[in-house]
């Protein structure tokens, strides 16, 4: 027994989506998602993060 192999649906619609641009079905879905990053849709709630939060050092060449 084997699987039909599923492709993904669009995350944005739920259609089958393109190889090509996947995983959206089209150029307009994946705009659509590309949208939601750029207004904060997809900004995940919790701990904010704090670039003066870390560590010091790090990254930095150790001068002596
Ligand atoms: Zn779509």
């Amino acid at each position: 027994m084997s699987k039909p192999k599923k492709r993904p649906a669009c995350p944005i619609c739920g259609e089958p989506s393109n190889a090509k641009i996947k995983p959206f079905c089209s150029v307009k879905c994946a705009d659509i998602d590309l949208g939601k990053w750029f207004s904060g849709a997809y900004v995940v709630p919790g701990e904010p993060v704090d670039p003066e939060a870390l560590p010091p050092g790090s990254g930095e060449p150790d001068e002596d």
